[in-house]
């Protein structure tokens, strides 16, 4: 008997994967947390029957999320995740050698101890020295937090749920509060392609906060439409203009999606992109 996971993007569409088993599935204190074997993509990790990261493509996601704000800043030492459960970014992240910290909020402990244990090539820098785990919520953290961050990545959940207020304009005051005043926000920003309205107020409200709001795009095979977008906010730094086309050519470290050109190519929006931030 054949098994098979959907997810439900709009009520006309989603994506559906063949399933070889279920690894893992809790009722968290938040949400319901699954891995699933999948037939094409890996070990498949889905949060409240969203998927959140596969084995096989989640390199895209990682690497656009961090190597493009990493390689802009000029000097990033101190770095915020929130969100991030799987580890993926915090993996991303450690590549930096000039990186001297990185802290993590996550609300769900059970999405860590999950990917520890299923997800190793994900989770695997999760005991790194300088990364320190903060079991919260992200919402309230940056609240009592102060200016200390040069860079702050936002790896959250779908705008549900406990990530909900994670778009929004108190929570992004708080954030722009939290930077140094060189500081760099990135945050997913859904698909473009289903999710226009998530992506105009986000921007709207970004653009109200920050001086520099860049739109950038990736291609995620599994998330909804393929299409995925990332918002880049600036206190003072252009992804385009104080890009270090150097130090990125001269990383030391492997990548199977960004590189120099993409890291440019990703800011050249389509029209109908363009329109969503016009
Ligand atoms: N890459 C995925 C995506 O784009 O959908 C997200 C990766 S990660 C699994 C998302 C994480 O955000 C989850 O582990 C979830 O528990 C966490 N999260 C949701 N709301 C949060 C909050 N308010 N504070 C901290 N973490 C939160």
């Amino acid at each position: 008997m054949e098994m098979w996971f959907y997810e439900k993007h709009i009520p006309g569409a989603g994506i559906c994967l063949k399933i070889k088993k279920t690894l893992y599935s809790k009722k968290s204190k938040y949400q319901e947390v699954q891995i699933l074997e999948t037939e094409e993509f890996g070990r498949m990790l889905v949060i409240d029957g969203m998927v959140m990261t596969t084995e096989r493509d989640e390199f895209i996601y990682h690497e656009m999320l961090v190597h493009v704000p990493i390689f802009t800043h000029p000097n990033p030492e101190n770095i915020l995740v929130i969100g991030g459960g799987d580890g993926g970014t915090v993996r991303e992240l450690v590549e930096h050698r000039d990186i001297k910290k990185i802290t993590m909020v996550e609300i769900d402990k059970d999405v860590i101890d999950a990917s520890k244990k299923f997800l190793p090539g994900l989770s695997g820098q999760l005991n790194n020295p300088r990364f320190k785990l903060i079991i919260g919520d992200g919402i309230k953290y940056v609240k009592s937090s102060t200016g200390k961050f040069d860079v702050i990545i936002l790896d959250s959940s779908d705008p549900v749920g406990p990530a909900k207020e994670l778009f929004s304009r108190d929570f992004f005051k708080n954030v722009y509060r939290c930077l140094k005043p060189d500081g760099i926000l990135v945050a997913q920003t859904e698909t473009p392609f289903m999710d226009k309205e998530v992506i105009k107020k986000t921007y709207k409200i970004l653009k109200k906060i920050f001086p520099l709001v860049k739109l950038y795009f990736a291609p995620i095979p599994t998330y909804p439409s393929g299409m995925w977008s990332f918002a880049f906010a600036s206190k003072k730094y252009d992804p385009l203009v104080n890009f270090d086309i150097e130090r990125a050519m001269d990383k030391k470290f492997p990548t199977k999606y960004y590189n120099e050109d993409v890291h440019r190519g990703a800011f050249m929006l389509p029209e109908f992109m363009k329109r969503l931030v016009r």
